[in-house]
């Protein structure tokens, strides 16, 4: 067990962590001496059964020369399942992570549970859904009833459920995903009419009622996605400052579109990454199209500028399709040429013998 007070921690570091002392700190991103390969995991579906048979993936996992897990612990972003010995009213607890961490240490293979940026647990129906995104969309919209990141109740939340992780547990880093407005698609065709996000757009565009038209007006789109992006960005500096507190690695999932998603959704990881703000920043590069991958990489690199290092996110098999274990390889073999510092891929229970072979073959050669 490894209890740390996270108000006690929260209180002892008085000094303001701000985006400017933040960036006036950093000149550029620390070379790791490999590049690293990374997978996603899912604490609900990956590592169960045996002792024996998981102990047997994870020597596969580590000959494959994967260094981290990043791992799932907690559904994301509506339900109430925890996979982690969690402590907070109104999570269904099953713990996964410990045996997990287990077997990492054991075959030398670090675990960083995966934190869902913008989430609350344990409310009431209606204060959930007072919190949660209004597109106002004739029929309404799939992403009406997430939670909207306006509530800065609901982004601290997101970060008492990291302490609660790092309370409970010995973990050498953590992973955010998520964190950002998950109005996928709809921020600017349907601007939230939540009460927050009418609070925000009262104080900074003059008047709570928006709509799509108005963010044709360059002005008030400039400051509506300042607001945005500046709410995402106090809860990554306070993500930021619990790692620092721990001596913790920090690491997200990022937007692969930064101007057309990312940035509309308040995920300005650019600049982040130019703050240093993150360890490992891992855009979500996922695509077929060997050509593609290496044009988004392109851009993230010129703009990253060597501040930060970049973990290209490889899609194995996610929800929009899956690459051939050939593929996925020639776009390692790009990424690291381009000037990645590693890769990651996704997922771990998309791959199979073959891509751990191949993994192997991969990273003797790096
Ligand atoms: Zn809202």
């Amino acid at each position: 067990m490894n209890r740390r007070n996270f108000l006690k921690t929260t209180a002892a570091t008085s000094a303001a962590l701000t985006l400017s002392s933040a960036h006036s700190a950093v000149s550029a991103a620390p070379k790791e001496s490999k590049p690293k390969i990374m997978v996603w995991a899912h604490a609900h579906t990956d590592f169960l059964g045996e002792d024996d048979k998981v102990m047997a993936e994870f020597e596969k996992i580590r000959e494959s020369g994967i260094d981290i897990i990043f791992l799932f612990v907690h559904s994301h972003p509506d339900d109430n399942q925890a996979w982690y010995n969690a402590s907070i009213n109104g999570f269904v607890v099953q713990d996964r992570l410990s045996r997990t961490i287990n077997f990492g240490k054991k075959a030398g293979v670090e675990i960083h549970p995966i934190i869902g940026g913008i989430k609350d647990i344990g409310l009431s129906e209606a204060n959930r859904k007072k919190r949660s995104y209004v597109s106002g969309k004739p029929g309404g919209s799939s992403r009406d009833g997430r939670f909207c990141a306006s509530w800065q109740t609901t982004r601290l939340s997101s970060l008492r459920i990291a302490s609660d992780v790092i309370n409970n547990h010995t973990i050498s880093g953590f992973h955010l995903d998520y964190i950002r407005y998950i109005d996928t698609g709809m921020g600017i065709k349907w601007p939230c009419q939540c009460d927050a996000c009418k609070q925000n757009y009262e104080r900074f565009l003059g008047k709570k009622d928006i709509a799509s038209f108005d963010l044709q007006n360059p002005g008030m789109l400039f400051h509506y996605l300042k607001v945005r992006n500046d709410n995402i960005t106090d809860a990554v500096l306070q993500f930021k400052k619990l790692a620092n507190q721990n001596n913790l690695k920090i690491s997200m999932a990022a937007r692969a579109d930064y101007f057309g998603s990312a940035l509309v959704e308040g995920q300005d990881w650019i600049n982040w990454g130019h703050a240093g703000l993150f360890d490992y920043i891992c855009p979500m590069n996922y695509t077929t199209d060997r050509d593609e991958h290496r044009d988004l990489l392109k851009m993230q690199l010129n703009l990253m500028d060597g501040k930060a290092g970049i973990y290209s996110g490889l899609g194995r098999k996610w929800s929009a399709g899956e690459t051939k274990t050939d593929d996925m390889i020639r776009q390692a073999d790009d990424a690291l040429n381009m000037g990645a510092a590693g890769i990651s891929i996704y997922h771990y229970h998309g791959l199979n013998d073959k891509d751990f072979a191949a993994l192997k073959e991969f990273s003797k050669n790096i």
